[in-house]
């Protein structure tokens, strides 16, 4: 019996050391499969934050390629605005050469200023041009009365009335009473002088210069001795007065008290401007050109320190008005 409960003893010993065996191997696969599960866990959240990261990043991305787009459409349809402004400043420079070049043709600069740069050319054609029209302003040129036949030249010839070999010393016009006649230059009236005898109602126009000009046989007169005129100003009407065989304008030109040959004044204009200087010789004409041509740069030159001063003025930054109102 002693024996039994020994073995039983035994069998109990070796019963329970197995048992504890195969529990601890079960708490140890259950400690094991539970650190996988919690790791596990632990990576499929760390891929869960990731993912979701990655779809913010590429988000985020997605919104600066939009806004990068959106931009570049911007800079693109400026880059077109600014493409036709230059095309349209090309073809208006072209134009500007085009109406340089004519005007230098007009002014007989010709090819001599064509090396020159854009703003040299039309200086020298600013200063050329306005040499040219302060001569047209100041000395006369052109027809008293426009569209009207020229009759009698300047020269000796019989005289219609006294039958005298006389000199003319004027242009004779055929122009009904009451043609209205324009001043050919700037001038102040020397005389407006009414008579029946010799050339009857007579203005003397004074120009710059040392010319005077004078309308003989008028009807009436538009203006008073002593008055100031500017060039196309109605001065008064042709007539029949005084020793005339019919109505007409006797046109005198004077220079320095000469009368000189009212043809080539009469014919002057921009496009012929050279050659009152060779059909005219008894007038300095160099010196006079000279003394205008510095007159006129003097005054171009003002006019365009005006103007930078302006476009200074204009371009200035404008001061803080909260600034400037502080007492
Ligand atoms: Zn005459």
């Amino acid at each position: 019996m002693m024996f039994n409960i020994k073995s039983l003893a035994t069998q109990l010993h070796k019963s329970n050391k197995k048992a504890l065996l195969i529990n601890s191997f079960r708490y140890g696969a259950l400690f094991l499969l539970c650190g996988a599960l919690t790791y596990s866990t632990h990576a499929i959240f760390e891929l869960y934050t990731s993912a979701q990261s990655s779809h913010q990043q590429v988000s985020k991305l997605q919104k600066q390629a939009l806004e990068l787009s959106a931009s570049l459409s911007e800079e693109t349809a400026l880059n077109r605005t600014l493409n036709a402004t230059i095309e349209q400043k090309k073809q208006a420079l072209t134009i500007l050469n085009q109406r340089i070049d004519d005007m230098e043709s007009v002014l007989g600069l010709g090819e001599k200023n064509k090396d020159l740069d854009l703003q040299k050319r039309v200086n020298t054609a600013a200063i050329n041009s306005a040499v040219k029209a302060t001569l047209f302003q100041l000395i006369p040129n052109g027809e008293p009365t426009p569209n009207v036949q020229l009759t009698s030249g300047f020269g000796t010839r019989v005289h219609p009335i006294t039958k005298q070999r006389k000199r003319h010393d004027g242009l004779d016009f055929a122009a009904k009473s009451g043609t209205p006649i324009y001043a050919p230059a700037d001038a102040v009236i020397e005389k407006a002088k009414s008579s029946k005898h010799g050339y009857g109602n007579q203005l003397i126009l004074n120009h710059a210069m040392g010319f005077v000009s004078t309308y003989s046989h008028m009807s009436k007169f538009n203006v008073k001795a002593g008055q100031f005129v500017n060039k196309g100003e109605l001065i008064g009407w042709t007539g029949n007065s005084g020793l005339s065989t019919g109505p007409h304008l006797h046109y005198e030109i004077h220079f320095l008290g000469k009368p000189l040959n009212p043809r080539p004044f009469v014919n002057w204009d921009i496009k012929n401007f050279d050659t009152i200087f060779k059909k005219e010789p008894n007038v300095q004409w160099a010196s006079l050109l000279d003394t205008v041509g510095s007159m006129v740069e003097m005054q171009i030159q003002l006019a365009s320190k005006n103007h930078e001063a302006t476009f200074q003025t204009v371009n200035q930054p404008k001061s803080n008005p909260k600034q400037t109102n502080t007492p």
